[in-house]
Order: structure tokens, then sequence, then C-alpha cells
């Protein structure tokens, strides 16, 4: 018997009943999730690369949310935060629908290596993709016309390369009003502003009218339990401020600093090669003329150690973990601060209540 309280409900403000998601091959009803390995490519077996996607679509209307994660296949922070928003989060009362995509490159995460391995493609820079062009935009054309143009905004996770690592930032086109809201939503300490390189999922999002962010957190091969809670934070602040948790709050970070083209900002490269004797971790706060690192060899004799000095005063956004070095690999990325978010900062440190990266980094990697 057909009853009204099949229907899913109105929503009051606007009037608007949800909607089903729709994909090529299904739909997600309102009111309904569904766990779905999705066909993307085939292997030289012939047999499908799948890659697994959840769908949760709420009993009221809203906007339709994408997480994704795993681009670069040994990036895995965003994996587990993409999983517990998916898995271990109540959406009974979702407003609108979640897209949770937590391993796009199957291959590379197989592999445990940062491209496809079928010829090093970069999927970051296969976006939105082309029928009938290379095994990554292929791949890329089925993530991006199925489970990406759907959806009203985005935030796509990463790690820093292998070897490095990041302190949490998101990294946004903030000319762009809708992308600066959600950058700052997202409630990071830093956001680094710019449109990103072509074919990375955030631009070619951003560019097809789907704001997207770019969230970059920790290193490559690791769970890293307090940033995967930090960007849990981020992840409920947004879906607060664009009403899919409309009972939740929007978090403020305590402090923020948006770096763009006016800020002094460098990827500080060694000159010498060698081995490296890191004094500063991710997230750290380094004054003008303040040594960063010394880089060394096995003999360790007093002619032969090169130091390295902070060349502004500034914050340690990338970092180096695996201290070894040919000359121009990179050691650490600066960024400039203004004084008044060096002041709000060294407030912060002082609190001791922080719930800061610089304290999460500390407390970590310590
Ligand atoms: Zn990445």
């Amino acid at each position: 018997m057909s009853d009204v309280t099949d229907e899913p409900p109105d929503d009051g403000a606007s009037g608007r009943a949800a909607e089903p998601f729709t994909y090529n091959g299904g739909r997600v009803d309102p009111g309904e999730s569904a766990n779905i390995r999705y066909g993307i490519s085939e292997t030289y077996l012939g047999d499908p690369v799948r890659i697994p996607v959840t769908v949760v679509n709420g009993e009221r209307p809203g906007p339709t949310v994408f997480l994704s994660a795993a681009a670069h296949g040994d990036e895995l922070n965003g994996i587990e935060v993409v999983r517990e928003v998916a898995h271990d989060w109540d959406h009974s009362e979702l407003h609108g629908t979640l897209v949770c995509l937590p391993v796009m490159n199957v291959p590379g995460f197989l592999a445990q290596e940062r491209y496809l391995p079928i010829y090093d493609r970069d999927l970051n820079r296969s976006f939105p993709g082309r029928e009938g062009s290379t095994s990554a935009r292929r791949m890329a054309y089925r993530i991006f016309t199925n489970f990406i143009e759907p959806c009203d905004l985005g935030i796509d996770f990463h790690t820093s390369t292998r070897g490095r690592t990041n302190m949490l930032h998101v990294r946004a086109n903030t000319e762009e009003p809708a992308v600066g809201r959600l950058a700052k939503a997202f409630s990071s300490n830093v956001i680094i502003a710019g449109e990103g390189p072509s074919g990375t999922l955030r631009r070619e999002a951003t560019l097809a009218g789907i704001p997207t962010i770019t969230v970059e957190m920790g290193e490559a091969h690791r769970f890293q339990r307090r940033l995967i809670d930090r960007a849990l934070t981020g992840v409920a602040s947004v879906l607060a401020e664009f009403g899919c948790h409309p009972d939740s709050s929007v978090h403020w970070p305590g402090w923020r600093t948006v770096i763009d083209d006016d800020n002094e900002k460098t990827w500080i490269r060694a000159d010498a090669g060698g081995i490296v004797d890191m004094k500063h971790g991710r997230g750290e706060f380094v004054r003008e003329g303040e040594t960063i690192c010394a880089i060394t060899n096995p003999f360790k004799e007093e002619e032969d150690i090169v130091t390295v000095e902070a060349p502004f005063t500034g914050l340690i956004v990338g970092v180096l973990e695996n201290p070894v070095v040919y000359p121009g690999n990179p050691l650490c990325h600066l960024v400039g601060l203004s004084p008044d978010t060096r002041t709000a900062l060294e407030r912060e440190r002082t609190t001791a209540n922080s719930r800061s990266e610089l304290r999460g980094a500390a407390d970590e990697d310590r």
C-alpha cells in the first residue's frame, strides 16, 4: 500500500524534495546508502579495475558533496578520512548527498605507488579525462562524469610525496568566491591560494562549476591519527557550513592565514649532497636567520657541515622526512606570515588547549 510517509520529507525552507543520486548504471534513492564497486578500466588479464564508491543519500534535500582520496595511490591518510565519514558517522539527519571515493587510483594503491603503474601516468593530471584517450584519461573520465559532475562541491585529500611531510593545509583557488567559502569552512590554519596545475581534480572540477579544494596532510604510506582527526573536524565544519548537517557548527581554527602571491614562500633546496640533520618539523615557526638544518656526511668533519638558515621568518608547511639529499633536492617549504598572523600564532602557542596543527605535529613526531 502506498503511503505518503514512504516519500522523502520535503524541506520546509525550500519546499524541494530530496532527489535520487544517479550514475551510469544505477541510482541511490533518498534515505538510502549504497556501496558500489564501479568499473573504470580493465587489467592485462581483462578483469575489471573497480573503484570503491559509497553514496549516502539523505532523506532531506541539500547539496551533493564528494570526498575523494588516493588519486595518488600511496597517499593513505585521506582514505581513512573518507571511510570514517562514509561508514562511522551518523547520517540519519543528513541534508543532501555524500559521494565518497576513498581510493580513486586503485592500480597505484595496489602497488603502493603514487602514479598509475601503467607507464607511470599521474591520475591527478588527467582530469576531467576523455573517452578514446590514454588509459589514465579514460579512468579519469569514468570517475569525473559519474561521480564528480553530479556534485555541488568537493574535497580531494592528498599527502606529501613519499619522503616528505606536510602540515595539514588547504589548497584552493580562493579568487572563486564559492571555493574561498569552502576553503575557509574546512577550518585549517593555512590556505595556499592558487588554481592548481592543469588536470588536477580540484582545478578541473572547479572549472566545471563544482567548487573543490585539495587538503594536504602528512606523509605517504601512513595513517596519522591526529591529522585524520583534524581533517574529520574540517569535513564536519564544511557539512555544517553548506547545510548538510545544519545543526552542527562551523569550526574556527583559532588563527588562519591565506598564502597568496603577496606572501613570501619558497621551497628551500639543498646546495650540497649529504645527510640532513633537520632541526624543525612540519608546522613549526622559524625566525629569519635561524638554522633549519645541517647537511653533513658520514665523516662529519667540521668543514664538511653545511648549515641552512631561514631566509625569512615563517612557517614550515612541508619538510623532508627521508634525511638524504642530492644538491637541488627540496629541504622544506617555508611560507612567510603577516605580523597579525604571527601574533595570533604566538598567542596560541601559549594556550594550553590549543588544537592547532602545530601542537598535533609536535605531539605526533616526537
Ligand atoms: Zn597527492
